[in-house]
C-alpha cells in the first residue's frame, strides 16, 4: 500500500533497486522490462541504479532496449558522484514530496468518498464532541435500537414480545421512532426546540434530516445553537432511554429538556460571539447576561 509513495532520490545510486525502486517517472521499470531480458542484458533483480550507469553517467543497457522499450528514449538521471548513500523520501498522491509523518501516511491511503450534505451538522468548531459522536451514530442509524437487535435475537421470541420502547411503552424502539416520533420524545423535542429556528421541523426524522441538508453549513448564529440542541437531544434522549432501559433512574420529559437546555446554554457561555449580528436576540433567549468581551467595537 506505502510502496508507491516512496521514492529514492539518487545521489550515488547504489541503494536504490533499478527495477522495483522508484526512482524516475517510468518506475518501477520492472512493470515493464521482463526479467529474462534484465538477466540476457547482464543485470540482475538485485541491480542498482549504479549498476546500470556507466562511468560518465550514460545507461549500460543494450540499445535494442530502445526498440523494445521506447518509453527510455530520453530518460536521463543527474548522479551524483559523492559517495551519499541515496535518501528516502515521502511523496504525496499528487507526487509532491513531504515531510513524512503518521497524518501524511494516512492522508495518502486511507479510502477516499464524496464530503456527506450532513458533515458540518456533526463537526463544527463549536461542537460539544460528545453529542456530535452520539449524532454521528443515529444519522448513520447505528445505535443498538431494538429493531436492530432483532435481527441478532431470531431465536428468541420472547424476548421479543417482551421489547418496548422504555420511553413509551409503546411498540419497539428505532432511529426514527427515538427521534422524535416517540410520545415522549416529541415532548421533549417540541420544548427545546422552541428555543431555536426550528419551527418548521417536526417530530420526523426525515423533516430532521431535510433541515440538516439545508443549514449544515450556515455560520447564522441561530443555526450554530440549533444543531447544539439537535446534537444534545439526541445525546440526552437516547441517554434516557438507556437509563431507563439498565438502570431504575427515570426523568421527565421536563427534565430531560433541561438537560439539553443547560448543557447548550453552558456551551454558549464559552462562545466568541463577535460579529454577529443576532446576538444580543439569542443572548436573551438563553438568558446569557452580555459580556463586554462580545460588544462590537464598531
Ligand atoms: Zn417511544
Amino acid at each position: 500500500m506505502v510502496r508507491p509513495f516512496i521514492w529514492s532520490v539518487i545521489r550515488n545510486g547504489a541503494q536504490t533497486n533499478a527495477w522495483s525502486d522508484n526512482w524516475c517517472h517510468l518506475s518501477p521499470l520492472r512493470d515493464f522490462i521482463t526479467p529474462r531480458h534484465i538477466a540476457n542484458a547482464g543485470f540482475n533483480l538485485q541491480s542498482s541504479v549504479a549498476d546500470i550507469l556507466d562511468a560518465n553517467g550514460q545507461w549500460r543497457w543494450p540499445q535494442a532496449w530502445y526498440d523494445t522499450y521506447p518509453v527510455l528514449i530520453g530518460l536521463t538521471i543527474i548522479r551524483d558522484n559523492s559517495q551519499l548513500h541515496d535518501r528516502l523520501v515521502w511523496k504525496d498522491l499528487e507526487g509532491n514530496e513531504r515531510q513524512f509523518s503518521s497524518m501524511e501516511v494516512w492522508h495518502a491511503i486511507r479510502l477516499r468518498s464524496n464530503t456527506v450534505s450532513w458533515a458540518n451538522m456533526v463537526w463544527f468548531s463549536q461542537c460539544i464532541p460528545r453529542h456530535s459522536f452520539q449524532l454521528w451514530l443515529v444519522i448513520k442509524n447505528k445505535l443498538k435500537t431494538q429493531d436492530r437487535l432483532k435481527v441478532w435475537e431470531a431465536g428468541s421470541e420472547t424476548n421479543l414480545r417482551l421489547m418496548c420502547c422504555p420511553l413509551c411503552q409503546r411498540d419497539r424502539d428505532s432511529r426514527d421512532h427515538l427521534f422524535f416520533a416517540c410520545n415522549f420524545s416529541s415532548q421533549v423535542w417540541m420544548n427545546v426546540k422552541s428555543l431555536v429556528d426550528m419551527k418548521q421541523v417536526n417530530a420526523l426524522w426525515s423533516s430532521v434530516l431535510a433541515w440538516m441538508e439545508q443549514y449544515s453549513s450556515s455560520t447564522n448564529l441561530e443555526h450554530i445553537v440549533s444543531k447544539l440542541v439537535l446534537a444534545a437531544s439526541a445525546y440526552f434522549i437516547w441517554q434516557e432511554r438507556n437509563n431507563r432501559l439498565f438502570s431504575r433512574m427515570q426523568c421527565s420529559a421536563t427534565q430531560v429538556s433541561e438537560k439539553i437546555k443547560s448543557s447548550v446554554r453552558f456551551r454558549l457561555m464559552g462562545f466568541k460571539f463577535k460579529g454577529h449580528s443576532d446576538l444580543n436576540h439569542v443572548l436573551r433567549k438563553w438568558k446569557i447576561p452580555s459580556r463586554a468581551s462580545d460588544e462590537d467595537p464598531g
